[in-house]
């Protein structure tokens, strides 16, 4: 099986890609994840992404297309993957459909979380991730269970992603208005698009999701 979850910064893609990654065994792909990676390895790719992911704007598709190309085709994506953050323009969603197409994989699910862009500053201004696994949180709404220590793996360190500022959370979520937003149309064409209710709570919005992955 393979999917896309679809929605503004702060949706919770994330979140529920983590999630769905360990129920479903899919591959959770988050092309946000793989851009900060070439960014702290400082690699071409990271050099030229840098200046723009601080300013909450979107890295040119040639980039993003080569990136992606070269993931999905590894063994462990294989079984199924699960994007998140990709594709982002319809230009990449078109990439993305001729690289399937020529090996005869199928998209089964794109997933919008529907919210209400004006609650996506508060999520996104109390998010916070372990620095040893990655697992995230949030101030208010996902708190880890003892104060200081990952749920997940017991590490004491936790970090804060720079383009989290609420200056950049407007910009970033006027990006996806002009250039994602119009995906939705794209594959509703294609009768793939499904929509759940990303407003629910995280638990419920799981629930959700394993309700429409399990009917597939
Ligand atoms: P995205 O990957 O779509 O940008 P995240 O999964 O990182 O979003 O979620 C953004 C923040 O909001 C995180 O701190 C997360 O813990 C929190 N969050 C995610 N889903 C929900 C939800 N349904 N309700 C409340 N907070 C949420
Ligand atoms: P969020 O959790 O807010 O949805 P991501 O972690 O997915 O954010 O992405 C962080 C930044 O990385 C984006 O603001 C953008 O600059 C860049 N980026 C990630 N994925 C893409 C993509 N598919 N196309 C262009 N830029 C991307
Ligand atoms: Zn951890």
């Amino acid at each position: 099986m393979n999917v896309i979850l679809v929605g503004p910064p702060g949706a919770g893609k994330g979140t529920q890609a983590q999630r769905l990654q360990e129920t479903y065994g899919l591959k959770h792909l988050s092309t946000g994840d793989m851009l900060r990676a070439e960014v702290a390895a400082g690699s071409a790719v990271g050099r030229q992404a840098k200046a723009i992911m601080d300013r909450g704007e979107l890295v040119p598709d040639e980039i993003l297309i080569k990136m992606i190309g070269e993931r999905i085709t590894q063994p462990d994506a294989a079984k199924g993957f699960l994007l998140d953050g990709f594709p982002r323009t319809v230009g990449q969603a078109e990439a993305l459909d001729q690289m399937l197409a020529g090996r005869k994989v199928t998209l089964d699910h794109v997933i919008q979380l529907v919210v209400n862009n004006d609650a996506m500053v508060e999520r996104i201004s109390g998010r916070f991730s372990c620095k040893t696994c990655g697992a995230g949180y949030h101030d208010t709404f996902k708190k880890t269970k003892k104060p200081g220590v990952c749920d997940a793996c017991g590490g004491t360190e936790f970090v804060r992603r720079p383009d989290d500022k609420p200056e950049t959370v407007r910009t970033r979520l006027e990006a996806y208005d002009r250039q994602t937003a119009p995906l939705l149309p794209y594959y509703q064409a294609k009768g793939v698009l499904r929509a759940v209710d990303g407003m629910a709570a995280i638990d419920d919005v799981t629930k959700k999701l394993g309700l429409l992955l399990k009917a597939a």
